[in-house]
């Protein structure tokens, strides 16, 4: 007899495991593959290539062929290091430095900070603009990255439309993949799809991020981070952010506005934050939480008017000097900071944590005692915790964060077809 269809009851055959699409982002196409390893190998042979990716040399030769006609990369003479001077040089492949430009900016309450890198990531050219701190309109900030992007390209010597694609970083709550600024400090209104404005006044495709996000970019590009699964980078500025790296591609969240750690609840009802929201731990460790302390606990009121920094460094320089209260507005911040992290070890288990931002040459915040706080407060699982490594860089590595931003953009435009979609918004 043969055997009888079962048919299938209600709720069975439904299928069981997760559900993950055809090109999920761990599996890029392979000429993507191929791409982004000549591109942080710097060069490599062809056969290493095969050999790291598991294919056949002969996929790996069809598909340079084509990359190298597209002009992404290229053939360069490698001298053969055991045989010197003899016989054919070794050919390796490179990316091809000229094949792209593009530009990155961090915009911040401070000032505005642009480089211009090549396709291979070298510096060609930088910028800073100073400016008056305070929330700005959507066309101011057109305008200053409109003058921001044309004074950087001037250095560079290139013409604006010489660039392939910027990549501008802001602080705050930002949708990366939507270009949408759902909040920040830096501009005076909510949601402004700013990647939009922005591209169609400078005439370029423009991706938008936040800007912790582009220094764990930074650090995963072209810093610590290069060969880490997985870190955490804490920013301490003007706000407190984190930019968290997972599987080598930073993690940002269902809706992509994950990974606000200035934001978490360090106090019931606590201190006000910029946000609008109470007890957030950027209202307790930020530069304006340190100067609002110090003018009303060393009765500075006289001193309100002048630049945050300058407050700051006075501050800094009275706790040097042993003065107690300055001591006790830095330690009490190291306290809270040391909630923070051990929240971020708690609930991620990072490899590293890099504390980046310019407010970390205030050792204050890293001092001994708040890392002693921080293992009490971390869990007591008998295993050592990540290593804490100090990055006191300024604005420029953000804005390199946001240059690599751009070179992902253009190479994923032309090299992968999902993601295309995003970089044409
Ligand atoms: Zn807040």
């Amino acid at each position: 007899m043969p055997p009888k269809t079962i048919r299938s009851e209600t709720g069975a055959h439904k299928g069981v495991g997760p559900l993950i699409p055809p090109l999920a982002e761990t599996q890029r196409p392979l000429r993507q593959q191929v791409f982004e390893l000549v591109r942080a190998a710097g060069l490599i042979p062809r056969v290493q290539v095969a050999k790291d990716l598991g294919v056949s040399p002969a996929s790996v030769t069809t598909i340079t062929s084509e990359l190298i006609e597209t002009g992404l990369i290229e053939e360069v003479a490698a001298p053969r290091d055991n045989e010197a001077g003899r016989g054919r040089p070794a050919v390796a492949l490179g990316v091809r430095a000229g094949a792209h430009r593009v530009a990155g900016m961090k915009l911040s309450d401070r000032e505005h900070t642009a480089v211009v890198v090549d396709f291979a990531g070298n510096l060609i050219a930088d910028d800073v603009i100073p400016r008056r701190p305070g929330p700005m309109s959507v066309a101011e900030i057109l305008d200053a990255i409109e003058t921001l992007l044309d004074r950087v390209c001037a250095k560079a010597g290139l013409e604006r439309g010489a660039l392939s694609a910027v990549g501008i970083g802001v602080p705050g709550f930002v949708d990366s993949a939507e270009g949408m600024v759902l909040w920040s400090s830096v501009l005076a209104e909510r949601s402004v799809a700013l990647a939009a404005a922005a591209g169609a006044r400078l005439g370029l495709p423009v991706t938008i991020d936040n800007d912790a996000n582009l220094v764990a970019l930074a650090e995963l590009w072209f810093g610590a981070g290069r060969s880490l699964p997985d870190f955490a980078v804490v920013t301490i500025e003007h706000g407190v952010g984190m930019g968290f790296v997972m599987n080598h591609r930073i993690y940002r969240g269902a809706q992509r506005v994950g990974m606000e750690l200035g934001h978490t609840k360090v106090q019931l009802d606590g201190a006000l934050c910029r946000c609008g929201q109470r007890g957030c731990l950027e209202a307790y460790i930020a530069d304006y939480a340190l100067a609002r302390e110090a003018t009303t606990a060393l009765n500075w009121g006289h001193k309100e008017s002048q630049p945050i920094n300058v407050l700051l460094e006075s501050l800094y320089d009275h706790a040097k000097a042993g003065n107690a209260t300055a001591k006790s507005i830095f330690r009490r911040a190291g306290r809270y900071l040391a909630v923070g992290l051990s929240n971020v070890v708690n609930l991620f288990d990072p490899s590293l944590i890099i504390l980046s931002g310019e407010r970390m040459r205030y050792d204050y915040l890293y001092a001994a005692e708040t890392l002693d706080e921080m293992d009490n407060l971390a869990i007591n699982t008998g295993r050592p915790r990540p290593p804490i490594e100090i990055h006191a860089w300024g604005d420029l590595l953000w804005a390199h964060g946001a240059a690599a931003l751009a070179l992902s953009a253009v190479s994923e435009a032309i090299l992968a077809p999902q993601a295309r979609e995003i970089a044409a918004q």
